[in-house]
């Protein structure tokens, strides 16, 4: 066993992920979590390859609860279209072939059995001990010879070996470690939600249109999560109603296809969320002293790629290897430097196809649409060549 003791701000995906991954490698943890309960707002999290990869490198029993748990891309019965807002197929995803193609299927999962599933790999006996605190917001943290405290809102203090900022998009840490980078909105809400399988393209499917993208993904029998992309000013999706927020989204899209109406239309309010988008620009540091960054802290992304939680992971699979195999200045220094080259490329990209995919010129449109059928059924996309080849 190492003997040293890792604090960890936020029990999201990341936070649990990497107690999870820590404890694997005999190395304690404490989980300081602002929120009663762990969140499971949000429908449905689609781990591609590199994060169900990085799942295995953080603890392979929990690899294996999340196949179990959740819809893998080889019980897909037919490849994933994408499509124009009027139907038209521009493109089709062999899904079928991706543990042979990549070394691990995709996985379209609930937020909420994810992390029941990232709190179980966390409890009861293990070969290192967590603690998980919840209502324990954490307003400061600071860094000193070979030791690192957090201060919680209610005054308590806790010391450790590290302090790492898992704590979201809107990271306190992230301050302290990088300066004041505030999230930058991107121009689109997120409307998410939990629906009926709908007759056509049951498994899931893709739609790029107009001002807008909508992505839906199979996670049992009988149902589907799904996330639509929708141009706006900044809180005015989040601010009204649900009921109004289904209502426009309908209006907005009664036009487009029909498994595309047809999910919406099924989606119970209480399965629906509404978000705006944000991302960071690139953080000159993602460590300073025994501080350090993981996950939307470091690197918040759109979700036009559905890399978030996928690089949070990553990130973990990195940081707890390293943390294991050396001393904690070169484990941040490498983790640092590997981790965001990655993920700013990324961010990057992401806010391309964003600015392509939420397009209202319709020659720009045109030419996104030619560009996606262009890509030959068997082609690699940059996104499947960059993104699902990697393994941590
Ligand atoms: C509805 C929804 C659906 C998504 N779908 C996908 C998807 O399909 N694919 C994908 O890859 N990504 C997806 N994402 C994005 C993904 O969930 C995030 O990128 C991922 O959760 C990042 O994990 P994280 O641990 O860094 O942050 P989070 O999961 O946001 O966790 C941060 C945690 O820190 C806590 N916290 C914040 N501040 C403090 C503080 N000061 N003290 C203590 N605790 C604090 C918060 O309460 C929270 O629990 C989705 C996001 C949402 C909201």
């Amino acid at each position: 066993m190492k003997s040293i003791k890792v604090l960890i701000v936020g029990g999201g995906i990341g936070g649990l992920a990497l107690a999870a991954a820590l404890r694997e490698r005999a190395i304690s943890s404490e989980v300081f979590e602002r929120a009663r309960g762990f969140g499971n707002t949000g429908s449905g999290v689609e781990l591609t390859p590199n994060g169900v990869k990085s799942v295995d490198r953080i603890s392979p029993r929990l690899g294996e609860a999340v196949r179990k748990s959740g819809w893998s891309s080889d019980r897909h019965a037919q490849d994933m279209p994408i499509m124009s807002w009027d139907g038209k197929l521009l493109k089709s995803r062999e899904v079928g072939n991706f543990p042979a193609k990549w070394g691990a299927p995709m996985i379209g999962i609930l937020r909420a059995d994810l992390h029941r599933l990232l709190a179980e790999a966390v409890t009861g006996p293990g070969p290192a001990q967590v603690t998980v605190h919840h209502e324990a917001a954490v307003v400061e943290a600071s860094s000193s010879g070979g030791t690192a405290t957090v201060r919680l809102a209610d005054g308590r203090t806790a010391t450790g070996d590290l302090v790492v900022g898992a704590d979201g998009v809107r990271s306190t840490l992230r301050t302290l470690v990088a300066g004041d980078v505030p999230p930058r909105y991107l121009g689109f809400t997120s409307v998410r939600g939990i629906s009926k399988r709908p007759a056509q393209h049951g498994d899931g499917f893709v739609f790029v249109g107009p001002g807008g993208h909508f992505f839906a993904e199979a996670f049992d029998d009988t149902r589907l999560f799904w996330t639509a992309t929708v141009n706006a000013p900044e809180h005015s999706w989040p601010d009204k109603p649900l009921g109004h927020a289904k209502a426009d989204l309908l209006e907005l899209w009664g036009g487009w296809s029909s498994p595309l109406a047809e999910t919406v239309a099924s989606c119970a309010l209480e399965d629906m969320v509404v978000t705006d988008v944000h991302d960071c620009p690139p953080l000159k540091r993602w460590h300073t002293g025994r501080l350090v960054l993981l996950g939307d802290a470091a690197h918040p992304i759109g979700p036009v790629l559905g890399q978030g939680a996928n690089m949070a992971l990553e990130d973990v699979a990195s940081l707890a290897c390293l943390l294991a195999e050396h001393d904690i200045p070169t484990a941040l220094r490498q983790y640092g430097r590997v981790r965001s080259r990655r993920a700013n490329k990324i961010v990057q990209h992401s806010r391309l196809i964003a600015r392509l995919g939420h397009t209202t010129n319709p020659l720009v449109g045109r030419v996104r649409d030619a560009l996606i059928k262009s890509m030959k059924r068997r082609e690699d996309t940059y996104r499947d060549k960059e993104l699902f080849s990697y393994s941590p």
